[in-house]
């Protein structure tokens, strides 16, 4: 326990060097503290697919379901659960990797457009599925930016997958423009929206809207903490606007004067 704080009387030398062990104590505090919240959730994550496997896999193998229909619903539900435990620990992955700096960005001129393509075509299936119609504004002469496409892709994948998870009907619709300062990109979605006490909490890591209701839209709770990294590491800022019932919309600015100045980075 590091709440013991040194008591500092005088104002020498010697008690500035308190004061710094002070500091230094209650960050290391705050360290931990993060640190223990932090496992303690990836325990709960884990766990909670992991107990719908074993469960669902058990009554199976026990031979407890007779009827044809509810052997189909309850292999869905495995397979569902798998999935989302593999983005679980994809996620954490890449996280980790992050946050020990050892992620190395493949910084090149890339083009937007050929990005937000394929990152488009991977989850059109998933717009079909839940009638949702996934559209695409992208216009000409938009300048090339310096990013890495594959963590770029990573991003914008995050973005759709959120826009079409929270949107019950309506549309998703990508957009890419430019200004005279940057190149913005965003993703909007008719949605269920993101309410304005929530708005400053929704990039921590494994924070989700009432949480009793993410459950039934899947979800780790840690793409978005993904997509602000990414996007600040290339050297974009990410803004969200929404409104309950309406939509969100994520924006990503890269502007211009950053780009040139963080170029030579790799
Ligand atoms: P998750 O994997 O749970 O979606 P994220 O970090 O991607 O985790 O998002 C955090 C939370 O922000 C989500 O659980 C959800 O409540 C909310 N959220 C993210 N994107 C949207 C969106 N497009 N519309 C409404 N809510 C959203």
């Amino acid at each position: 326990n590091w709440e013991t704080r040194l008591q500092v009387r005088s104002r020498d030398e010697i008690g500035m060097l308190g004061h710094s062990i002070n500091d230094l104590a209650a960050s290391l505090q705050r360290y931990r503290d993060t640190r223990r919240a932090f496992f303690s959730n990836i325990s709960h994550e884990l766990r909670t697919p992991v107990t719908y496997l074993q469960g669902y896999a058990k009554v199976l193998k026990d031979g407890l379901v007779d009827s044809d229909k509810e052997k189909k619903q309850y292999l869905s539900i495995i397979y569902q659960e798998s999935i989302r435990l593999e983005h679980l620990i994809n996620d954490l992955f890449a996280l980790s990797k992050i946050e020990e700096g050892q992620i190395k960005l493949n910084m090149e001129w890339m083009d937007l457009k050929t990005t937000i393509k394929t990152a488009v075509q991977k989850v059109k299936l998933k717009a079909e599925e839940k009638r949702l119609s996934l559209q695409l504004d992208l216009h000409d002469h938009v300048p090339l930016i310096r990013g890495d496409h594959k963590r770029m892709e990573q991003v914008l994948l995050n973005l759709l997958e959120n826009a079409i998870r929270y949107t019950e009907k309506g549309s998703v619709l990508v957009r890419l423009t430019t200004t005279k300062e940057a190149t913005v990109l965003s993703v909007s979605d008719t949605g269920i929206g993101i309410s304005e006490e929530e708005l400053p909490y929704i990039f921590e890591r494994f924070y989700r809207v009432e949480k009793s209701r993410a459950r039934e839209y899947g979800g780790t709770g840690l793409g978005l903490s993904i997509v602000k990294k990414f996007v600040e590491m290339q050297g974009g800022t990410v803004r969200i606007d929404s409104q309950i019932g309406v939509g969100t919309t994520f924006t990503l600015i890269f502007t211009h004067e950053k780009k040139q100045k963080r170029g030579g980075m790799s």
